[in-house]
């Protein structure tokens, strides 16, 4: 199919932020008598899904150190509740169970969930922690964890099913999605700041107004932009650094226990809460009780019907090299590169065995087959850029938070539409130079 010559907005990316900012902004158009969704083309390389939203695991909490990445996942929980048919959203809840280390951070995260009226459940000390996890599931065996923060909303979303469903609410309010079609570069017009076309692999397409939604390629379409590799931050210590990369890949690391998802139910035989562990207490493997690690490490899981057992995933790692040479496609599970191994797989499953007891000797029952991991690109403190970039384009780089943020795209749209949005404005590019940065947690996840 031909690309159009022309449109009013064209959005970069049919992952989780591409579309539902093309679906919020169809509707604020209508809504506003501006215009439909037939002013939105999305185009994307591959296809719907084709990239992080579509191997996310899908966790969606709201339980984070910083109080404006709170407020902004309570309002993204409020999106997905409004359509969980759509979106595939299980809203099971959420659970960060964690180690002393942590207690404070974790109350703090209560106290101000109570602040903004998300509810959850704090419990506090080593035997009332227990007590409370062995309530839940009668062979929780997890020690020196000293509080339990449970969230009752949030939980997790079926990753292509809520992509598809999310395009599909875009495509019946008239938007167009063309996929195959990929970015090459720009043309730029007054002043030679703002864009005024997209030159593609099918031809160039001009526009008024660009939405960046290209998540691990967002490197990509930077350097595209002509935008600064390196930026200047105002760090806590009053200091400017100078030269600080402003992009920098993780490589995410998850699997699959290939157990019946059922075999995971709570107690009381429901369908259990999504867990985050994070905890100090030796970790020794499953298999012949060696020291793994005496360090900080974490978990979450869930048992998942989509991928078929009881999936979940541990801390990423850093992926050192420069952003421009790292090897995004194939991207997932086609990589040869950035895809879980042997270690992973060893280290996940004595993890899940150190929790819980169902877990034990289950090694030989990991997906093996299946591949399973990605790429993530991060910011220079991990957390999202939200922002516009020469004049007219929106580049929404979440820093690998995104897939729970489905409320983003609906912020960008009421933006776009001329309407300054208070969740997003601690997410400005600005805050590197002004010093303007957010709390950093005790967690050894980048990303709490
Ligand atoms: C293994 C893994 C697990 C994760 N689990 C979770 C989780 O449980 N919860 C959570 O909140 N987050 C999770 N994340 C993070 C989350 O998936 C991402 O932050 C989010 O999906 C990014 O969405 P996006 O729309 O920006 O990008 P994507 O979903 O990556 O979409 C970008 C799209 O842009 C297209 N594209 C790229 N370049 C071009 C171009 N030049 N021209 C045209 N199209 C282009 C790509 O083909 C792709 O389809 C996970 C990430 C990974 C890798």
């Amino acid at each position: 199919m031909a690309v159009p010559s022309g449109v009013k907005y064209a959005v970069i990316g049919a992952g989780i932020h591409g579309l539902s900012t093309a679906y919020h902004l169809a509707l604020e158009l209508k809504t506003r008598g501006k215009g439909s969704g037939k002013d939105i083309l999305v185009v994307d390389k591959t296809a719907i899904a084709a990239g992080a939203s579509g191997i996310a695991c899908g966790v969606v909490r709201n339980n984070y150190f910083q109080p404006a990445m709170r407020e902004l996942m309570a309002h993204s929980v409020e999106v997905w509740e409004s359509d969980p048919k759509s979106y595939s959203y299980h809203p099971v809840g959420y659970m960060q169970i964690s180690p002393e280390v942590m207690h404070e951070g974790c109350a703090s995260i209560y106290r101000q969930q109570k602040a903004i009226g998300y509810p959850s459940t704090f419990i506090e000390g080593e035997k009332d922690s227990m007590r409370y996890m062995t309530g839940i599931f009668d062979d929780w065996q997890a020690r020196g964890i000293t509080s339990v923060l449970h969230e009752k909303k949030g939980g997790y979303a079926n990753n292509t099913a809520s992509i598809y469903g999310l395009a599909a609410k875009a495509e019946g309010e008239g938007v167009r999605i063309m996929s195959g079609v990929e970015v090459t570069g720009f043309e730029f017009g007054g002043n030679n700041r703002a864009v005024t076309a997209l030159l593609t692999s099918k031809g160039r397409i001009a526009c008024d107004y660009v939405v960046v939604g290209a998540g691990p390629w967002v490197n990509r379409i930077w350097n595209l932009l002509d935008l600064p590799k390196t930026v200047s931050i105002k760090g806590r210590d009053g200091m400017m650094h100078h030269g600080v990369r402003m992009w920098k890949y993780w490589c995410l690391e998850e699997g699959t226990l290939g157990v019946d998802p059922d075999m995971h139910k709570t107690n009381d035989g429901s369908m259990p809460p999504v867990i985050h562990v994070d905890t100090d207490a030796p970790l020794h493997s499953d298999i012949d009780g060696s020291l793994i690690t005496d360090k900080l490490w974490g978990l979450y899981y869930k048992p998942d019907f989509n991928f078929g057992g009881v999936q979940g995933g541990s801390s990423p790692y850093v992926v050192d090299q420069d952003p421009d040479d790292v090897a995004i496609d194939p991207y997932g599970p086609d990589s040869p590169d950035f895809i879980v191994g042997d270690n992973f797989i060893h280290t996940w499953c004595s993890m899940l065995a150190h929790c819980q007891k169902r877990f034990e000797g289950k090694i030989g029952i990991y997906k093996k087959d299946e591949k399973s991991g990605g790429l993530g690109c991060f910011t220079p403190d991990s957390f999202p850029v939200f922002d516009v970039f020469r004049d007219n384009v929106f580049v929404i780089a979440d820093s690998n938070h995104g897939y729970k943020m489905l409320g983003v795209g609906k912020l960008v749209a009421q933006e776009i539409a001329g309407e300054k949005s208070r969740l997003l404005e601690p997410f400005r590019f600005s805050r590197y130079a002004e010093g303007k940065l957010h709390p950093v947690s005790k967690s050894p996840f980048p990303w709490s």
